[in-house]
């Protein structure tokens, strides 16, 4: 993982808080009912994660566990269960800042389905490709769960995961939180236009060029 020149106190103490605030907009959102799910967010000596198995609505800024890039862990509440995927993403995308792992009712019942979401809106491509992925199915908390989300992962922003959810990876928890949000609403769109006889689709062509835009769009400095 890479070191930046911070205040570490500081720093610390506003991701801390900010882990509060998320976990609780993460219920609100509807993206994760009760304490499943789980987010997480870069320091310079690993990551913070939220605590294993607690309702959101209980974390407070200090539930939220240090974890080292080798696993070992400071204070007296365990990590989330799925800190080895939260831990390889940082290690092998130095960009990512933030993690985001939901069990949303839409994103999920896709999964449960091993279901990719076609090119069906442009939004697709906040997802960083043409289509949303699904990682094949592996027991929650396995090592074989963070190769499988590794995998299929690789240079997307977010991916399904086969009957259990999903995950979105943002330079912070801002912009992760808004893609889970949208591959949710994504999700949905597809699932009803499923009904509807099946989604008309973009072509490659066209997500090429809405790809070429999103490299700038909502970008007010470039
Ligand atoms: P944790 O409560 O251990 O974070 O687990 C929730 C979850 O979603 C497991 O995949
Ligand atoms: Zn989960």
């Amino acid at each position: 993982m890479t070191t930046k020149p911070h205040n570490a106190s500081s720093s610390e103490a506003l991701l801390r808080a900010a882990l509060v605030e998320y976990g609780l907009r993460l219920g609100a959102s509807g993206l994760s009912e009760g304490s499943t799910g789980n987010i997480s967010v870069r320091v310079p000596q690993g990551m913070l994660i939220t605590p294993s198995g607690m309702a959101y609505d209980l974390l407070r800024p200090e539930s939220m566990v240090g974890v080292l890039p080798d696993g070992s862990y400071s204070g007296s509440l365990k990590p989330s269960s799925e800190w080895r995927f939260h831990r390889d993403i940082y290690l092998e995308r130095p960009e990512v800042g933030a993690v985001v792992h939901a069990h949303p009712i839409h994103a999920t019942s896709l999964a449960i389905r091993g279901m990719t979401i076609p090119p069906l809106h442009y939004m697709i491509a906040v997802a960083g490709g043409k289509t949303i992925p699904c990682a094949p199915y592996a027991t929650f908390g396995s090592e074989a769960l963070s190769r499988c989300v590794l995998d299929t992962l690789h240079g997307f922003k977010a991916c399904l995961m086969a009957n259990h959810g999903m995950i979105a990876v943002g330079a912070d928890l801002a912009e992760a939180m808004r893609i889970a949000i949208e591959v949710e609403v994504l999700a949905k769109q597809y699932i009803l236009t499923l009904q509807l006889g099946g989604p008309v689709l973009l072509n490659d062509e066209e997500m090429e060029r809405v790809l070429d835009k999103f490299k700038t769009y909502g970008k007010q400095d470039l």
